[in-house]
C-alpha cells in the first residue's frame, strides 16, 4: 500500500512512522521549508506513550515524566491532587509531559518528508494531491493530516467547521528556577481572572500559560504590544510561583481556542483526516497531540490490515467511526471550556476520587487503551 499524507505535525509523521515499520510506503508533503518545532509543550497520557513505544520513538530522551496534576487556588492553597501513577501502573506506560519540538522531532526521525511542498488542492476520489509547484501525486490512500486550516478537508467538507471559542492562550517557557521546574507535578489554578497552568517539560523548562476568557468573535489582546504588562497587572497579584513566572516570561506565544463538531465519518472513498484536520478543539483538555497520535496508530493498522485496495473506503470508514466515538468525549468537554472556570466545590472532592475518576477517563478517551486493556 502507498500512502500520500498531506503534514509533517504529530499526526502525519506518526502515521508515515507507523505505516513504514509495517512495510508499507508512505510519503510525507509539507508545506513549512523544514520542521515546524514552534510551539510549547503538550502532555501524552499512558495511550499516547504506549503508542510512542509501539512506534518505536526514544521518548525516554525527551520530556518528564509526571507524578501528580494539582489544582491550587490562586492564594497558593492545595485544592486536589490528582495521582497520575495510578493510570501508570493501571496501563502500565506514564504520563510525560513534552516540548512539541521534541516531539515532532522524534516522530521525523527515519521518516522520508518532502519540505517545501504545499498542497493546494486534493482529489478525494482518485487519493491524489496537487502540489504547488504544479505536480500531482497519488496513492492507493490520501491522508490529510494538514491540521486546522486543512486543505485536504476542504476538498472532503468545504468550507472551514471550526468556530471561536471565546477563550485564549498565552504561553511559552522559563527557564528560571521555580518551585516546580524541576519537579513531576502539573499544576492548575483556576481563578476569577483565567487560569494560569505550569508543568515542567524537562531540561530545566517550565511550561507555563494563562487562559483568559475574550470577548466573542475576537481574541481578546490578540497583537496588542503590552501583553505582558496586561498579564501581569492580571495575575501578580497571585500566589508564587506566578509572579516569578511573570517577571521571567522569554518569548509568549499566542494561541486562540477553536472548536467544531465533529461528524461519525470524516472522508470519503481512499481518502481521510487525522488529527486537527478532523477534530479541532481548544488546548483545555489536554488532548490534541495525544488524539493525533491515536489516529495515527489506528490508521497505521487499518491500512496495514488490507489486503487490496478494493477493501480501502471500507476500512477508513471503519478507522472514522471508531475514532469519531472517542474523540468526540474530550472534544465535547473540551468544547465547553469548563476546566478554565473557577470552581471552588472543586476542593471537596477527595484525592482518591478524583484519582479514580482520572485513571477511568483515560480509557474513556483512548482508543489504544479501550482496545489493549
Ligand atoms: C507550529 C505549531 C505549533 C503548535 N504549538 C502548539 C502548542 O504550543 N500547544 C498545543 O497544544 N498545540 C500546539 N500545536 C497544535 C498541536 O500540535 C496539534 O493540536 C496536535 O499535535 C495535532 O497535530 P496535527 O498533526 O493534527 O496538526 P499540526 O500539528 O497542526 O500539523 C499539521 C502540519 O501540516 C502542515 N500543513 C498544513 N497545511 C498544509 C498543506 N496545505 N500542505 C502541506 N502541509 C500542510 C503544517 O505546516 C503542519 O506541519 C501546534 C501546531 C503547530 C503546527
Amino acid at each position: 500500500m502507498k500512502a500520500i499524507v498531506v503534514g509533517a505535525g504529530v499526526a502525519g509523521l506518526a502515521l508515515a512512522r507507523g505505516l513504514i515499520d509495517a512495510g508499507h510506503e508512505a510519503e510525507v508533503y509539507e508545506e513549512a521549508p523544514e520542521l515546524r518545532t514552534a510551539g510549547g509543550s503538550v502532555t501524552l497520557w499512558p495511550g499516547s506513550t504506549a503508542i510512542l513505544d509501539e512506534l518505536k520513538a526514544d521518548r525516554g530522551r525527551v520530556g518528564r515524566r509526571l507524578e501528580t496534576m494539582e489544582s491550587w487556588t490562586s492564594d497558593g492553597r492545595r485544592l486536589v491532587t490528582v495521582d497520575l501513577t495510578a493510570a501508570e501502573r493501571r496501563y502500565g506506560h506514564p504520563t510525560v509531559h513534552v516540548a512539541r519540538s521534541e516531539l515532532v522531532e522524534l516522530l521525523a526521525e527515519g521518516v522520508p518528508v518532502t519540505y517545501g511542498a504545499p498542497v493546494e488542492h486534493a482529489a478525494p476520489e482518485r487519493a491524489e494531491a496537487r502540489l504547488a509547484d504544479g505536480r500531482t501525486v497519488r496513492g492507493d490512500v490520501l491522508v490529510g493530516a494538514d491540521g486546522r486550516r486543512s486543505v485536504v478537508r476542504r476538498a472532503l467538507w468545504g468550507g472551514d467547521p471550526a468556530e471561536l471559542s471565546g477563550w485564549v492562550t498565552w504561553q511559552g517557557f522559563t527557564t528560571v528556577p521555580t518551585s516546580l521546574t524541576g519537579q513531576r507535578r502539573a499544576v492548575m489554578i483556576p481563578g476569577t481572572k483565567g487560569l494560569c497552568g505550569l508543568i515542567p517539560a524537562g531540561a530545566g523548562r517550565l511550561l507555563w500559560w494563562f487562559d483568559v476568557r475574550s470577548a466573542p468573535g475576537k481574541p481578546f489582546w490578540a497583537g496588542d504590544a503590552d501583553v505582558v504588562e496586561r498579564l501581569r497587572e492580571r495575575f501578580g497579584g497571585w500566589a508564587e510561583p506566578v509572579p516569578t513566572v511573570l517577571e521571567t516570561m522569554g518569548d509568549i506565544d499566542f494561541f486562540p481556542h477553536h472548536r467544531q463538531s465533529i461528524p461519525r465519518v470524516w472522508g470519503k472513498g481512499p481518502t481521510t483526516l487525522a488529527g486537527d484536520s478532523a477534530h479541532t478543539m481548544p488546548p483545555t483538555m489536554a488532548q490534541g497531540a495525544n488524539q493525533a497520535l491515536e489516529d495515527a496508530w489506528l490508521l497505521a493498522r487499518s491500512i496495514g490490515d488490507l489486503r487490496s485496495t478494493a477493501d480501502v473506503g471500507g476500512s477508513l470508514r471503519a478507522y472514522e467511526r471508531a475514532r469519531s466515538k472517542v474523540v468526540r468525549r474530550p472534544a465535547r468537554i473540551a468544547a465547553t471550556e469548563v476546566t478554565n472556570m473557577h470552581r471552588p466545590a472543586v476542593r471537596l472532592v477527595p484525592d482518591r476520587l478524583a484519582t479514580r475518576l482520572n485513571t477511568a477517563w483515560l480509557r474513556r478517551a483512548s482508543t489504544y487503551l479501550l482496545t489493549a486493556s
